[in-house]
């Protein structure tokens, strides 16, 4: 078996050590003897590309990045990524990424940018004098179907847990939330909600890089990707995340939530 990771701009949208999220997938898939290919979705990518890859994984970016990016990704390859997304193919994506798959992204200086319409939610920076987002992050993944197959697969509840800076804030339209903060800012330090969720596709502002700090996300990708592919169940062999499970009690003791089930 083998899966094509697709990932969106490698070199304009990697902050935050986002790549760590790429490295992450292919990491996991290489231990289970899965071949992975890695395939820049970039401005030298052509539709055919776009169209055949597996999973995708866009990282966030500066605000500069982010309007070439934004400017590049429209025409066939623009219509390319939403058939994919809609179509059910796994993705994940952080902070610069959602804000370009929502209607538009409205920065702190210069013009509305307008994304792919693919989620229903915009994004608007406040100006230069608003504080950023910054911060560790956790929330509780509430979005269904994929909370309960995210519990299937580790066994407790799936509280994600990411580092964000971000100084646009999100405002979800009829998209489902991906989660509810339970420390930090998550989509705009007001309504309480963090990232959305719509068809395989989860978008966050969590880096950290999220799939490291998150191994149940990245094995759901996994499998998703490969159930979507070879059309048959697939039950990933387990692997040892004691270190990150380690990480991860001491980041939710930092953040006082140590009590919450599963991670006492
Ligand atoms: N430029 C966007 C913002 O500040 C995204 C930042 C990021 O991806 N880290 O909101």
């Amino acid at each position: 078996m083998d899966l094509k990771i697709g990932w969106l701009y490698p070199t304009l949208m990697s902050t935050y050590g986002d790549r760590g999220n790429v490295i992450c997938l292919q990491r996991r898939c290489q231990w289970r003897g899965i071949g992975v290919e890695i395939v820049p979705l970039d401005r030298e990518a052509d539709v055919s590309q776009v169209a055949t890859v597996d999973v995708i994984v866009g990282g966030g970016a500066q605000d500069r990045q982010q309007e070439i990016v934004m400017r590049d990704l429209q025409g066939a390859k623009a219509a390319a990524m939403r058939e994919q997304l809609a179509g059910g193919t796994p993705g994940a994506f952080t902070c610069g990424s959602p804000q370009l798959l929502g209607h538009y992204y409205e920065p702190a200086l210069g013009q509305r940018i307008d994304g792919l319409g693919l989620l229903d939610l915009t994004t608007r920076h406040p100006g230069i004098a608003a504080p950023r987002c910054i911060g560790n992050v956790a929330f509780e993944i509430v979005a269904e179907p994929l909370a309960t197959e995210l519990r299937q697969l580790w066994n407790e509840p799936p509280i994600a847990i990411g580092f964000e800076n971000h100084g646009g804030r999100t405002y979800l339209g009829k998209v489902a939330p991906l989660g509810k903060v339970l420390a930090g800012y998550g989509n705009n330090g007001e309504d309480g909600w963090e990232g959305a969720f719509y068809s395989n596709a989860i978008a966050t502002y969590a880096h950290g890089p999220l799939l490291p700090k998150n191994p149940f996300i990245a094995d759901w990708l996994i499998q998703t990707a490969l159930q979507r592919k070879y059309q048959q169940p697939i039950t990933l062999t387990k692997l040892d995340d004691s270190l990150a499970q380690q990480a991860r009690k001491a980041m939710l003791q930092r953040l006082n939530l140590a009590s919450l089930p599963g991670n006492a």
